[in-house]
Formats: structure tokens, sequence, C-alpha cells
């Protein structure tokens, strides 16, 4: 391709839905300039420790995981409740469309990060809401970074590759209706660049104050977020429409830190510690959920069943993480980090209280026998630990302290399945616009599956980065 007509793509974040665009965009003969307004790349997604969804996929068969499109469609429409069910009013948007390409195009997802990028995404466990084991990890470290930095290795040898941190996009510029660049700030000195944008800017869960419009009733909450202002405004100001707002959701299980309790920033504790088979216990050591259930069930089984306390001015529960030698071995990777941080800590299960040890044992025993879990839990994981009384005498278990925290914004720019940003007056798109990830809204409904994050920003970014290097 002559230099002289190779177009120019602007990313705004460098998470993986950036990442991704970036990776497309270079790929369909683009010059690409990726602009991150923190001099730490990777956003949330560096954070995630969960992993990536695939139905279908080479670690599924090899794990004697059967899975389909559809079954995987079916469990995030599930999960996503009510607004799948109501037909929306927004010209060009449609909400199955989105989540047929997010189901159809997610073994394809997996395979490009593992195939193509590198990255080890062997093991998969099967988080809540998902009928199958279908989350994909490595066996060292943990998912987002692992894909994160091996997918910024691979754009910083490109040649036509420009990596901008501390560069705080402050506008979108226009010209006749059409996003033409970005203003942006970098050293306290303001910039232009001229090109068509994909804006990967995250969600707003670290936004206290977009929370506070859109959700008021989450006050108090901690967060798994830092605290970050959103940046949906530099998509409104130039005519996007924004859907779902009000969809913020809450995780489970936040870790509460002992050395700093009432820590408004808490660390996650990743769902595939109760995917491998840790379980959840109440302030008086029973069970009550199917641990495996929507991160929307297992929160309101929380928080609407036992009391918050306030602790430094944060509203918070106090439920136990508890995970067997079984659970554990299996969540390796995970468990020692989280023993190095303090979050839970190993122990003799006979040290802890009488109803701990009756719930664990009844447990056990249903495992054992391959009952019927009474909560409905499909599947026990990796849990080995057996019910007699000597084993339960000699078990060590890891325990931590958790609570509902909020987690992820399921809300943001309406798209159409080729990540156009959808305009909120008079239907199309905003030419020279594309959004994908955390910023974007529709895919999750009222409540995201966990594992789609990652996965929607792979093929939506994916999406985005060959558009706007192609201009359609
Ligand atoms: C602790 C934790 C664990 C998680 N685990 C999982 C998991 O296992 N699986 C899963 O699917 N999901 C998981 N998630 C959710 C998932 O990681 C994120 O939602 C997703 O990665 C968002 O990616 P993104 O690229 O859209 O945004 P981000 O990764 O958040 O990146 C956005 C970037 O944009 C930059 N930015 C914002 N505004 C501007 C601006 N104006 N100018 C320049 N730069 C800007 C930010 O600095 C940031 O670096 C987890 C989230 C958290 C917090």
């Amino acid at each position: 391709m002559s230099p002289a007509i190779q177009p120019t793509v602007i990313v705004v974040g460098s998470g993986l839905a950036g990442l991704s665009a970036a990776y497309a965009a270079l790929q369909s003969g683009a010059r690409v300039h990726l602009l991150d307004r923190s001099p730490k790349l990777g956003g949330n997604s560096i954070k995630a420790s969960s992993g990536i969804n695939g139905a279908g996929t080479p670690a599924q068969e090899a794990a004697g995981v059967k899975d389909t499109q559809t079954q995987f469609y079916n469990d995030t429409a599930r999960s996503g409740g009510a607004r799948f069910k109501t037909a929306s009013t927004i010209p060009g948007f449609d909400r199955e469309a989105l989540v047929t390409r997010l189901s159809t195009e997610s073994a394809d997802a997996v395979r490009w990060l593992s195939d193509e990028i590198g990255v080890d995404l062997s093991v998969v466990a099967q988080l809540g809401g998902h009928g199958v084991a279908r989350t994909h990890r490595g066996k060292g470290k943990p998912p987002g970074a692992s894909i994160v930095l091996t997918l910024l290795d691979r754009l910083k040898a490109s040649d036509n590759f420009t990596l901008l941190s501390s560069a705080d996009v402050t506008s979108l510029l226009q010209h006749d209706g059409a996003v033409t660049g970005v203003a942006y700030t970098q050293d306290d000195t303001e910039h232009t660049l001229a090109g068509r944008v994909v804006v990967a800017s995250g969600g707003f869960a670290g936004d206290a104050s977009m929370l506070a419009t859109y959700t008021p009733a989450l006050a108090g909450l901690p967060s798994t977020n830092d605290p970050r202002p959103g940046s949906h405004a530099l998509l409104t100001a130039v005519g996007a429409q924004l859907l779902d707002m009000d969809s913020v959701q809450i995780h489970p299980t936040g870790f509460v830190d002992p050395a700093t309790p009432g820590a408004r920033l808490k660390f996650l504790a990743g769902e595939m510690l109760r995917g491998e088979g840790g379980i959840l216990l109440s302030p008086s050591g029973s069970r009550f959920v199917n641990e495996l259930d929507t991160r929307a069930a297992v929160s309101k089984a929380i928080m609407d069943a036992f009391p918050s306390v306030d602790e430094d001015g944060t509203r918070q529960w106090d439920i136990t993480l508890l995970l067997d030698p079984g659970a554990a071995a299996a969540a390796a990777s995970h468990i020692g980090f989280y023993e190095w941080k303090g979050l839970l800590r190993k122990v003799k299960l006979a040290t802890l209280s009488p109803e701990v040890v009756a719930s664990v044992q009844a447990y056990a025993a249903a495992v054992d026998a391959g009952s019927t879990d009474p909560f409905s839990r499909p599947a026990y994981g990796h849990w080995k630990l057996k019910p007699d009384a000597e084993s339960l005498a000699q078990a060590e278990v890891y325990i931590g302290r958790i609570t509902p925290v909020v987690h992820y914004t399921m809300g943001g720019a309406a798209i159409d399945t080729g990540g156009r940003v959808l305009r909120a007056a008079g239907g199309g798109v905003v030419p020279g616009l594309w959004a994908a990830g955390e910023v974007t809204g529709g895919v999750h409904g009222d409540n995201r599956l966990g594992g789609n994050s990652l996965l929607e920003c792979v093929v939506f970014g994916l999406a985005a980065g060959n558009g706007a290097a192609r201009g359609d």
C-alpha cells in the first residue's frame, strides 16, 4: 500500500478492546496511534483474573467439555435478563445480533489469542451462570496480564504503531458531522491528531459521579475499579447514543483485606475460585446459595439475606469464601498471590467454628455421594475433601472474607455489529467513529456473564479496528 493513501486509525484506550482494535487496524494496513491517559497501560483488562469465554474450543475438547455457540448465546441472554426481552427503540441497534456475533466468534477469539498472539489459554473453568466450563485462562500468569502484555509486545514490533501514554483525549474533532480525529493533552500541552477514531476507554465503575447519576442506590459500596472518570462524554459530545446506563454489575466476591477492612478499593476474588470448587458461608457459617449462579443472583442472596456493616464509610458484608485442598490446588496460580496479599489464609478446618465444620461436612458428603446440592449448584469443581471425621480433622482449607462490590458497567455507547457508533438523533452512525469494550453497551443486558467482557473486547475490538482501517 502506498504511504500516501495509508489510513490513520487513532485508538483511545490501551485495554484489551483498544489493543485488539489496534492489532486489527495494523493488519488491515493502517498506521495506528494508541493513546492512553494513564502512564500505566492495560486499563482494567490487565486485572482480569478469571479468563475469556469461548464455546467449542480445543481446550474445552481436551477437558471433555461439550459446548455449542447456541448454549453460550442462551447463557448470555439468560444472564442479561429482562433487557433481552424488550425490543430496542434505537434505530440500528440489535442486541440479539451483537450477542450472536459474540457467541459465534468466541472460539475464533480464543484461537486468535492463543495461536496468533501466543497467549496460553489452555485451562477452562465453569463460572457462575454458565452451563459448562468455557472460561479460558493459562497455567501461569493471570489471564488479563498475560493477554495485555503479550499483545502490547506484538503491537510494539510494528513500525506503523505509535504508543502515547499519559495522553488524555479531551475531545473528538468533527467536520461536517464526521469524526476526523482527537484533541489530547500530554505533559500539559495540547495536541491534535487526524484520523478515524476507535474509542475503547472502558467503563465507569470507578467514576463516583457517574455512578451517583445512574445508580444512586449503590452509594457506599466498595469497588474493584480504581477511581477514574468515565470518558463517555467524548462520545455523547459528537452525538452518540448511550443505553443501559443504569445496569451496573455488583460482583459478589471482592476480598475484604483484614489489614484495611474499610478500604473502598477491593481486590477481586476471581470467580474461578468458586468455579474450581470454593464455597460461600454466611456470617453464621452456613451455606446459603448456589455459588455458581449468576453474579446478580449471588450478590442478591448476600445483600438481601444478611445485614451490611459500615466500616469507615464503606458499606459491606461479612461472607466467607472457603476452598478445600482440591479447589485450592486447581486454583494454585491465584491462591499464592492472594495468600501473599493476606486476603486468603490457610487454616486447619478443625480450628473454625462448629457451624463452619458442619457446613463443610454436609457439602463434602453431597460431593462424595454425587447427590444433588440443596442449593442446586450444578458442578462441584475440584472439591476433594471427604466427609469422614479423620479427613475433616486433618484438612487444611483456605478462607477469606468477601463482600459484594461494584465491578462493571454494562451500559455505554450503542454500536452496530461492526462497532460503528450509533447516533442519538436521526438514526444512522456517527461517521469516522467506532467503539468497543466496556465503553459500549448492549451486549450484556442487565448482567454480564463472567468472561464475556474480555471476549467482547476481542470480538468487537477486532471488528472496530478492521472497520476503522477500511473506513466502513
Ligand atoms: C479486577 C477485575 C477483574 C476482572 N476479571 C475479568 C475476567 O476474568 N474476565 C472478563 O471477561 N472480564 C473481567 N473483568 C472486566 C474486564 O477486565 C474489563 O471490563 C475489560 O477488560 C474492559 O476492557 P476495555 O478495553 O474496554 O477497558 P479498560 O481495560 O478499562 O481500558 C480502558 C483504557 O482507556 C483509558 N482511557 C479512558 N479514558 C481515556 C481518555 N479520555 N484518553 C485516553 N485514555 C483513556 C484508560 O486509562 C484505560 O487504560 C475484570 C475487571 C476487573 C476490575
